[in-house]
């Protein structure tokens, strides 16, 4: 059994969903498809529910008809036959009739979630209609039905497995079934999801309870590249990446995959590979235990980071200080990412900023403190990049005029992250590409 996931631009027009059906159709082993929704969608949901959120109700029923007139022109070209026309069509009253009934009901988080999920649910819905139109058989598997997290939204691994191989023992001789990236169930068993971009996620962690013979993550670009295409223009695809590896990148901003999407399929040992839909002849890239070479492999920036200074003169020799650092942090849910400490200070990175004022004022009690936002973390990250001779000097002679305000080396073999003002993300990026790549 192997897992295909494609991305929002993978089946965001009709001929690359026609290109998605003849992919999954190409060997005979069995799999399972994960589609995201169709590119754009997603977003487009967000701003309904936002609207509707805020009482805009006229704004939310105008994008609900802009999505839908889109749906409709979609579909026109997706299938022919009359059947396939009128089921099409179908799939799109419904869900546009739940987004037209939504209207009338109060909003709640719970509401918010139940808009969300009707991307994944379309692009699905509606590849199945194609795929029964061209007569390749297939079953639609509702991700509701056995994808799940905890209160700590965590999934539950035991139960997805659990209520998938139920449901897969259903049908013995199926080799192509299709469901959706993304959505799941939480601890109230509300319709929920796993973040943007969690599609990824999802894949893996089906990859991981079925221990498939791969992941497959199919999108928009030939693999995971050397820097990121979006700011450098000068990018290459790595072939062969470690878990590890690619486990920092995608934490530390890579957009390809979703941060935490590598540990399911890293847990059970399932090489991970992420291919262009577009071109599918090319090599891509394999993620995989062994690492293949030594040495820096690629560069990532993740956005959004806030600073946190303690200074403290009381802190010289006194041992559980950190701890009591961390506790403020652990209280309030707020994972660290960057950590560096002095005789008299500690500095710490994070990204989320929802409870930045009660752990300052907390801190207050060990020193001053001094926060500092709109910070980018870039991140070097390679095999031993520790042992490999010349990289921190060559690093730092390549960025010479960049402000660097924090370093952290050490803590993993892999990865060396630097804190820098966001306004210098693409000079530092571009710097370092042609400084530790040539490029
Ligand atoms: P999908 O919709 O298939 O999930 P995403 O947009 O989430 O696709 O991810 C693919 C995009 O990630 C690429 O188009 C590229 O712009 C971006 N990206 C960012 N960093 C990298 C990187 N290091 N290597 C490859 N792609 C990257
Ligand atoms: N559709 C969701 C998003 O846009 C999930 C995904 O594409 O992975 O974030
Ligand atoms: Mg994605």
């Amino acid at each position: 059994m192997k897992i295909m996931k494609f991305g929002g631009t993978s089946v965001g027009k009709p001929e690359r969903m026609h290109q998605v059906a003849a992919l999954v159709t190409a060997e005979k082993e069995s799999k399972i498809v994960v589609l995201s929704a169709l590119s754009g969608t997603t977003n487009a949901l967000i701003e309904i529910s936002h609207q509707l959120s805020i009482g805009y109700k006229v704004v939310a029923k105008q994008k609900i008809d802009e999505l839908e007139k889109y749906y409709k022109q979609f579909v026109a070209t997706l299938v022919t036959t009359e059947n396939a026309v009128s089921k099409a069509q179908q799939v799109i009253a419904e869900h546009f009739e739940f987004l037209n009934v939504i209207l009338k009901i109060s909003y709640s988080d719970a509401l918010n979630k139940d808009i969300l999920a009707q991307g994944e649910l379309l692009s699905t819905k509606l590849f199945c209609v194609y795929l029964k139109e061209k007569g390749i058989p297939h079953t639609f598997l509702s991700a509701l039905d056995f994808m799940c997290i905890d209160e700590n939204e965590e999934p539950k691994l035991e139960r997805i497995n659990r209520r998938l191989s139920s449901a897969l023992k259903n049908y013995p001789a199926e080799t192509l079934f299709v469901t959706q990236g993304y959505i799941c169930r939480n601890a109230r068993d509300e319709v929920d999801n796993l973040k943007r971009g969690g599609s990824d996620y999802t894949a893996s962690l089906l990859a991981s309870v079925l221990n498939a013979s791969v992941c497959e993550i199919w999108t928009d670009i030939d693999g995971m590249h050397n820097n990121d295409p979006r700011v450098v223009d000068k990018t290459k695809p790595i072939e062969i990446l470690s878990f590890e590896e690619a486990a920092e990148l995608a934490y530390f901003g890579a957009k390809i995959l979703h941060p935490t999407c590598i540990w399911p399929a890293q847990q059970n040992n399932v090489p991970v590979k992420l291919l262009n839909t577009m071109q599918p002849q090319a090599a891509g890239t394999v993620i995989q235990k062994e690492a293949g070479s030594v040495g820096v492999k690629a560069i990532a920036a993740k956005d959004g980071i806030i600073a946190i200074k303690i200074k403290s003169s009381r802190m010289l020799l006194a041992y559980g200080f950190l701890r009591k650092t961390f506790e403020v942090f652990e209280k309030y849910r707020t994972s660290i990412d960057m950590v560096t400490t002095s005789e008299v200070a500690v500095a710490v990175t994070v990204d989320n900023d929802a409870h930045i004022k009660e752990i300052s004022e907390e801190l207050e009690q060990f020193g001053s403190i001094e926060i500092e936002r709109e910070q980018t973390i870039i991140s070097i990250v390679g095999n031993e990049i520790s042992k490999t001779p010349d990289v921190l000097q060559t690093l730092f002679n390549s960025i010479q005029s960049i402000p660097v305000t924090m370093v952290n080396y050490g803590g993993s073999p892999h990865n060396i992250s630097l804190l820098i003002p966001s306004a210098y993300k693409k000079e530092t990026l571009q710097l370092l590409n042609k400084g530790l790549f040539k490029l």
